[in-house]
């Protein structure tokens, strides 16, 4: 994003407008945090009347965010969440950068010809935007959306509320800052956060030290599952149907459970299949550490994608034929995860 590109935003920005943020489907820390960090420094600025629209629902940790309250689900209010995007005079799409990640909105927003501002920091970016911020380097959307504000120049106008956002969303997507993507800046971007008044430990307790008896335990069962297949340094865990419910699963359960299997010594390449009989898939999570690309995986065999190091993907067939493929195709893969 040019000088060029940031006047003509900051343009776009002097006079009031409808705007409306989206996220991606089955939001996570980075997609909810970026949305209202946002939310909150729009809301400030030029009388906006800015919306927050997300396909479905989020994890409950994410439900203390400040101003998420606010926030319209556009599979149970899509009525609303359509004429929002209709009224719209300027689109951000945050956390995501090909329609087909926002679920069932891809159409409504396929079809509104607006201003559409892109923020995101996933590989291979679609081009349907106006303005593209797009950086693959970039820790999480929270980070970049705090680059955006100082773009504008404008970090005085950081209150404690949009601090917390985006530092929500910088930890969840470094895993408490340890990711490659964790740079000396992103610890900078933190330590502004905390002197615009986020408080880390109280966000830290408000996500992590949430757990319910049976999502424990749930964790447990998953666990049990787990199976290391050493010849490729590989683990994967998986769960069935029957196994959530037996948990009361919930959104966001499952959160993490894939980084079990690479917290294992010499693992570098994790997966979980989690089986959604709702859907009628298995939804993978895919992780790896070093030269070996979770992204590259999960398009070529997972109709997936991600980050280098982070990926999702998914298989319409049954749990056991999805583990029967994958262990199939692994042997292709022998000499690159064991460089
Ligand atoms: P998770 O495993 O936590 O669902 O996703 C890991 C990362 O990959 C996240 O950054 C997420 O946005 C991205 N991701 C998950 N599923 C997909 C997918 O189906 N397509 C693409 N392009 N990215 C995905
Ligand atoms: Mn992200």
């Amino acid at each position: 994003m040019n000088t060029n590109e940031i006047n003509e935003i900051k343009g776009l920005l002097s006079s009031s407008k409808k705007i409306v943020i989206v996220t991606h489907k089955n939001p996570d820390g980075d997609a909810v945090g970026s949305s209202l960090g946002l939310y909150h420094y729009l809301t400030g600025l030029c009388n906006h009347k800015v919306t927050v629209i997300t396909p479905n629902d989020y994890p409950d940790f994410l439900k203390w965010m400040p101003g998420q309250e606010t926030i319209i689900k556009y599979d149970n209010n899509t009525k609303k969440a359509i004429s929002k995007i209709e009224e719209a005079d300027l689109i951000f799409t945050l956390d995501f950068n090909h329609l087909s990640r926002s679920g069932d909105m891809e159409n409504t927003l396929k079809k509104v010809k607006t201003t559409f501002i892109m923020i995101d920091h996933h590989q291979q970016p679609d081009n349907y935007a106006t303005h593209i911020y797009s950086d693959t380097g970039m820790s999480s959307t929270c980070q970049m959306i705090y680059h955006f504000i100082e773009k504008l120049n404008d970090l005085d106008r950081i209150t404690p509320e949009i601090a917390t956002c985006i530092y929500v969303g910088i930890m969840t997507d470094t895993g408490s800052f340890r990711f490659r993507s964790t740079t000396s800046t992103t610890h900078q971007v933190i330590a502004n956060l905390i002197n615009h008044g986020a408080d880390n430990t109280s966000i830290h307790e408000s996500i992590y030290d949430m757990n319910t008896l049976s999502r424990i335990q749930l964790q447990g069962v998953a666990l049990n599952n787990l199976k290391v297949l050493s010849e490729y340094k590989t683990a994967f865990i998986t769960l069935s149907q029957k196994e959530l419910d037996q948990h009361h699963f919930k959104k966001g359960d499952t959160e993490g459970f894939v980084n079990l299997g690479l917290s294992i010594k010499d693992i570098k390449f994790a997966l979980i299949f989690i089986e959604n009989k709702g859907e009628g898939i298995i939804k993978i999570s895919l992780r790896s550490k070093g030269d070996f690309s979770v992204n590259e995986f999960s398009r070529n065999h997972f109709e997936g994608g991600g980050h280098h190091n982070a990926a999702g993907g998914r298989s319409n067939l049954s749990l056991s034929d999805t583990v029967e493929k994958f262990i199939s195709i692994l042997p292709a893969y022998k000499n690159v995860l064991n460089q």
